[in-house]
């Protein structure tokens, strides 16, 4: 036979009347559409039937000796694992106030004795439908706020993501400090900045003696840590959040010092020969020393707007070749400010 349950695979109800010969009218009357049903003469019994295995609807009668239906419907709304279970009130009394408590009570209908068979079967397929549709509701609000939370995950990683990957393709990839993009790019801010400002910068190109020699002595990986370590000890030296230490070229690295003068230049420029220098590396194929050393050229402009920043670039650069030129480990410095 084709009954509601089996098409709404739904419509477990629960029967709740002291009178046993209302309690089989009715619930012969709802079997006979296919609904399974369950009933009980007491309150008590159908609080307990209703936590264990909550049904989906609740007929329930207000007149009861032990417990009347105000007070199941109570304690059924008061726990959780009943309150959200529809249940229909039913009395022989046709009073205007009992119906309203029974809907402040929480009912979501009334239905009064004697039964109208038309009438009970439309209003219990009624709740039914609202009950299954509330729930589906409920069930597709949960999922979407799953959904829009993995979302929000989702995209907070993305973002961090993003926001490494960017990092990354700043930074040099051995040595960890910035890469030439972001030197040129720095350069290029700093430079306008100063020039709007009228205050100088400087620049470092620091760059490792016999640096070859040192790769063919000690081997392509050593010369990799050796300027891992120069890096780490210059990054000391440059202290200022406005100073960005790159890595220039292969064994090169570049300091600019926005808003320095040469004087400042030359102490900084001094002070990183010294700290690589007492980092005593070996190197026995330096013409120069027994350990690594860096010659360093130092160049301090006033920036314009009219002058490209490549004329420090170039300053610096014949400033670098001069000190290689002059003997190595050693410091020249331009100043064209
Ligand atoms: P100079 O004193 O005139 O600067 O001599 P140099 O040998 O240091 O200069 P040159 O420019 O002839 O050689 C630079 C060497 O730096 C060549 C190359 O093997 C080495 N080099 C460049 N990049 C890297 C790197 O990433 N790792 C290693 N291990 N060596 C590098
Ligand atoms: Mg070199
Ligand atoms: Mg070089």
């Amino acid at each position: 036979m084709y009954s509601f349950a089996d098409k709404h695979n739904f419509g477990q109800i629960l029967i709740v009347d002291d009178n046993p010969d209302n309690l089989r009218l009715l619930s012969k009357m709802l079997e006979s559409k296919g609904f399974k049903i369950k009933k009980t003469v007491s309150g008590e019994i159908a609080i307990q039937a209703a936590r264990i295995e909550p049904p989906d609807l609740i007929l329930l009668d207000i007149n009861m000796p032990d417990m009347n239906g105000y007070e199941v419907c109570r304690q059924l709304k008061s726990q959780k694992q009943t309150q959200h279970i529809p249940i229909i009130f039913i009395s022989a009394l046709d009073q205007t106030a009992d119906k309203i408590m029974a809907f402040e009570m929480g009912g979501v209908d009334y239905i009064t004795k004697p039964f109208q068979e038309l009438e009970v079967l439309a209003r219990v397929k009624n709740q039914l439908i609202i009950y299954q549709q509330n729930r589906q509701l409920i069930q597709q609000n949960q999922q979407l706020q799953q959904e829009i939370k993995e979302r929000q995950r989702f995209e907070a990683a993305l973002l961090a993501a993003n926001q490494q990957l960017q990092l990354f393709a700043l930074l040099d990839g051995l040595t960890g400090v910035a890469n030439r993009r972001k030197f040129d790019e720095y350069l290029n801010l700093e430079w306008q900045k100063l020039a709007r400002e009228k205050l100088p910068i400087s620049l470092l190109f620091c760059d490792v003696d016999f640096f070859k020699n040192y790769n063919d002595t000690y081997g392509h990986l050593t010369g990799d840590d050796c300027l891992k370590q120069i890096a780490q000890t210059i990054k000391l030296s440059v202290k200022r959040p406005a100073d960005l230490l790159a890595r220039y070229g292969g064994e090169e690295f570049a300091v600019i010092l926005s808003n320095t003068n040469n004087q400042g230049a030359i102490y900084l420029a001094e002070n990183i020969r010294q700290k690589v220098y007492d980092l005593k590396i070996p190197h026995s194929q330096s013409r120069v020393d027994d350990f690594v050393t860096l010659s360093i050229g130092v160049a301090t402009i006033l920036p314009d707007v009219v002058i490209s920043p490549d004329t420090l670039i170039e300053v610096g650069d014949k400033a670098l070749y001069t000190a290689k030129a002059q003997g190595r480990n050693r410091i020249v410095a331009e100043n064209l400010a």
